[in-house]
């Protein structure tokens, strides 16, 4: 049998369960599957680093092989390595976690957001999520079966929410908030401000908070705050952090959630039954990166900054105007002033340039007017694809 489109599924005749079947694929994979069918495209599309693992913490990883450490580790993960993520957590993001009651090893950030969804929704309650976000926020807050709702944001308020959007908002279902700063795709970092602002918001309403700080330590104009630094919220946080931006590991699979007893024992319930633990060797691995791989980082994250700041400059010399990201490694341009839609831009670049560049409304609807840009390209792929951008903008 011809396989089907996956958006063509027919629910009412599919075994799957309906709400698997109404979830549409992920916009950055269907446009994707168009790129793949080329070549010699430069792709500013994907959310990896383009740095090798560092050396040290690969040969940890092997050597934890050759010794033979092959078995399960415990449910939570190997406590060597929860203590050196409560320390870092405490040093990079200001907040305390007991690595014995309040931490678990996950299968990267990607799992410590599923499971905090499946453990603390119940049918239909709302998650209030910022937009434009990372793709797998809205599905996996439908897979649990919680009800996703979008707060737009827009670049003249620099991509961030005002507390007056989130009271908007709220409704009695209102169950949690769901963040992400530095942010994919925008690269929007929060004051310090607005992040007190809506920790007392969060108080206020009894929501829970779930701060997804990836991509803290890529943070450029000074630290990134984070929600961990404010006591008072501890027992309405689940901070969540993964080795794959910072470190180069996107393949280890690796990630840590943080928060109070209650929460991370009922994350650690599914997580104990789905998964049983992270893989031993990535998590060996891992403690490597923590314990010796600051070094690594700072000279990724300076690589970064510096392409960063190119192209930025060399949109907005294009008239893409670019809100100057803070954080992460995308930029977001505003392509309106060529007059087509994300997905029309995209495709014509792909098709006329071979540049391949992620259609803004793939992060939600207020993405429509922008396309996403990794930075985390080499400088030589980057500057041939702002040639070849400038060169498809002037003739539209
Ligand atoms: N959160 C955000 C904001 C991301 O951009 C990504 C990856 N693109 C993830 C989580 C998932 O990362 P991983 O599962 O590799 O840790």
């Amino acid at each position: 049998m011809t396989p089907q489109p996956l958006s063509m599924l027919d629910t009412k005749k599919s075994r799957l369960n309906p709400r698997v079947a109404h979830i549409p694929p992920s916009g950055i994979r269907a446009f994707f599957d168009l790129v793949s069918a080329r070549e010699d495209v430069i792709s500013l599309g994907v959310g990896e680093p383009d740095f090798a693992t560092p050396w040290h913490i690969c040969e940890a990883g092997i050597h934890s092989l050759e010794v033979g450490q092959t078995c399960y580790t415990s449910n939570s993960g190997m406590l060597e390595l929860r203590e050196a993520a409560a320390a870092h957590i405490e040093k990079f993001h200001g907040g305390k976690f007991c690595p014995q009651s309040e931490m678990l090893v996950t299968v990267g950030g990607s799992e410590a957001i599923d499971l905090a969804m499946r453990a603390i929704l119940q049918p239909h309650e709302e998650v209030l999520i910022p937009e434009p976000c990372f793709v797998a926020y809205k599905p996996l807050t439908v897979l649990a079966g919680g009800t996703p709702v979008p707060i737009p944001t827009f670049q003249d308020n620099g991509f961030l929410p005002s507390i007056e959007d989130l009271e908007k908002a709220l409704t009695p279902a209102t169950k949690a908030i769901l963040l992400n700063y530095p942010n994919n795709p925008t690269g929007a970092v929060i004051s310090k401000e607005l992040l007190e602002a809506i920790a007392e918001f969060a108080l206020r309403h009894d929501l829970i908070i779930i701060s997804d700080e990836i991509y803290l330590l890529l943070s450029y104009e000074g630290r990134s705050p984070s929600f961990a630094e404010i006591p008072e919220l501890h027992d309405h946080l689940i901070m969540i952090m993964g080795f794959s931006k910072a470190w180069a590991m996107t393949g280890w699979r690796l990630g840590i959630a943080a928060g109070p007893y209650d929460l991370i024992a009922g994350m650690t319930k599914i997580h104990q039954y789905s998964i049983m633990c992270a893989p031993t060797f990535s998590q060996v691995a891992a403690l490597e990166a923590l314990r010796h791989g600051d070094d690594e980082v700072r000279h990724m994250q300076k690589e970064y900054d510096a392409r960063r700041r190119l192209i930025c400059h060399h949109f907005n010399r294009m008239g893409l105007t670019t809100h100057v990201p803070k954080g992460a490694f995308y930029v977001f341009p505003n392509i309106q002033s060529t007059g087509l839609t994300s997905q029309a831009f995209a495709e014509q670049l792909l098709e006329k340039e071979n540049v391949a560049v992620v259609p803004g409304p793939a992060f939600g609807d207020c993405g429509e007017g922008y396309v996403r840009c990794s930075y985390a390209t080499s400088l030589e792929d980057i500057r041939e694809a702002l040639e070849r951008i400038e060169r498809f903008v002037k003739q539209i």
